[in-house]
């Protein structure tokens, strides 16, 4: 019999003979998950122990597995807890599924001079033969990111995402969250639905289809552009049914591709949108069993911050930046924020701010709906807080309010102004980068790229004045 992980419900995981899919609420007490990210998991349990070869016992916790005679198979789970759980049970391990890339592929690339995310892209595309034309890449360029850096226009881009209709399932999950929660069992955070995100094989392929026939097109333009009132803009949606298992990446990469070859979608969508899955997502997945657990407690900077309660319990209403509470916001209704949200406005505020690396990480693990142990280390720890010195990001992903201001709409609703780096109307975000730069100075004055940004804040004649206001703002 073959032990199926909460991650593993689509057909790519299934090893064809009898399968046990536990249900083990009691992951849920653990800690503060968001409440649309239990629904959603709960959800494709359920609705995966609906095939008949399926059995899905209530455990108490996964301990109880130990001892089942009939337990023999397993496909190798994504993260470490759940690897040592499946080599104390004596499983037969097949190779990981779900990735686009094996171990033995990531081992050759690691001999490689230089083992930065373009090479690794490139050799994907080659190895797997996607948007090539004979040796070359398809439209000429590996990298279509120049094209790829518009804001959105004033209105908006007036898209239809894709959206899910609730079924029995959902209020049957509903009540038993909610029983979880009235017996002190769990503790919720975030709003609760309705489920945004595929929690089927079905309602995956359907989001599938309609990122395809509406959205992916503009994907590549508006690939970095923010808008307040459009949270999903072009984006897929698919992190989750990817990350869930309900989804191959190849299917999805494929299914892209034909989209470009029957001239459907524009040559740098197509493009923009596969260098994240076969480039991005197998690259921090590779790197989550390379660096090891160590690499959680990594705080180059020596980031010390807690963080603060507007995000544990995420609660927009006591933060006054309307870029940060609005993004909170977005995480509080949906679970989910786009890249540029998570890595240009969460992730730089944390920088900025010092909070502490391994909060940051768990924090978005439970917050997100896509958060996975194996995605998080290299997106929190490595690109966004730098906590690792630049073993994986050449330099920190810090920015002030003008970027904020150049890629959305946010900043003309807000109390500040993005050009202010001193007094009642100095930006955070601005005047963040500043502080920021100025607190550590001496760690990344060895850092080339980081020449230019240190260059001018030695050029600011009011650095002093800017580095004692944001030791006095009280909150954001
Ligand atoms: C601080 C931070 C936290 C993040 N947390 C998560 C997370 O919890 N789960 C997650 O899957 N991704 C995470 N990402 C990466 C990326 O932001 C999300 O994959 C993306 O926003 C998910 O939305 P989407 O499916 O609409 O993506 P799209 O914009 O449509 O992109 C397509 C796909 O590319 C993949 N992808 C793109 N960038 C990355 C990346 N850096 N790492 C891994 N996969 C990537 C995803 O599978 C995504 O579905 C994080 C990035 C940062 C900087
Ligand atoms: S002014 Fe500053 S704080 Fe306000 S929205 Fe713009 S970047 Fe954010």
């Amino acid at each position: 019999m073959q032990l199926l992980f909460a991650d593993q419900p689509g057909p790519h995981f299934d090893l064809g003979g009898e399968i046990l899919l536990p249900e083990v609420l009691s992951q849920f007490s653990k800690r503060n998950y968001h409440r649309q990210k239990a629904h959603l998991i709960l959800y494709a349990i359920r609705a995966r122990a609906r095939d008949a070869r399926v059995s899905s016992p209530k455990l108490d916790s996964y301990k109880q597995l130990v001892g089942q005679p009939d337990l023999a198979t397993a496909v190798s789970p994504t993260s470490r807890e759940m690897l040592a759980l499946a080599e104390h049970l004596n499983l037969e391990l097949s190779p990981a599924r779900g990735f686009c890339s094996s171990s033995e592929d990531w081992l050759a690339f690691r001999t490689d001079k230089s083992p930065r995310l373009e090479n690794f892209y490139r050799r994907q595309r080659v190895r797997l033969d996607v948007l090539m034309e004979g040796q070359e890449p398809s439209g000429g360029q590996w990298n279509f990111d120049h094209e790829n850096r518009k804001p959105a226009p004033k209105g908006g881009l007036g898209l239809q995402h894709f959206e899910i209709v609730e079924d029995d399932l959902d209020q049957e999950v509903r009540e038993t969250l909610d029983g979880l929660v009235a017996q002190g069992k769990a503790s919720f955070i975030g709003l609760d639905g309705p489920r945004k995100f595929a929690g089927t094989r079905e309602q995956a392929l359907a989001a599938l289809s309609h990122f395809i026939d509406h959205q992916l097109d503009a994907f590549g333009p508006y690939e970095d552009a923010v808008f307040d009132g459009e949270w999903v803009l072009a984006h897929s949606m698919l992190s989750a049914p990817m990350n869930l298992g309900l989804l191959d990446p190849m299917e999805v990469v494929r299914a892209v591709e034909a989209s470009y070859l029957n001239g459907s979608a524009s040559i740098q969508s197509a493009e923009g949108f596969i260098r994240q899955v076969i480039g991005w997502r197998d690259y921090v997945w590779h790197l989550y069993w390379e660096y090891g657990e160590q690499y959680l407690e990594s705080n180059f900077l020596q980031a010390t911050n807690p963080l603060p309660d507007s995000w544990s319990d995420l609660d927009s209403s006591l933060i006054e930046a309307n870029c940060i509470s609005k993004t909170i916001n977005n995480v509080s209704e949906n679970a989910w924020t786009h890249h540029i949200q998570r890595l240009m406005i969460l992730g730089n505020v944390a920088l900025q701010r010092g909070y502490d690396p391994r909060a940051v990480n768990d924090w978005l693990v439970d917050a997100f709906v896509d958060g996975t142990p194996w995605v998080m280390p290299a997106n929190a720890i490595g690109m966004s807080l730098f906590a690792d010195g630049g073993r994986m990001s050449t330099k920190p992903y810090a920015a002030g309010g003008a970027y904020i201001n150049r890629m959305s709409n946010y900043c003309g609703g807000c109390k500040f102004d993005p050009r202010i780096r001193v007094g009642e109307k100095a930006c955070p975000i601005t005047a963040g980068y500043w502080n920021f730069l100025a607190k550590n100075e001496a760690k990344l004055s060895g850092n080339q790229r980081m020449w230019q940004s240190l260059a001018g804040l030695r050029r600011l004649s009011d650095i002093d004045l800017v580095v004692d206001h944001e030791s006095k703002r009280q909150s954001l």
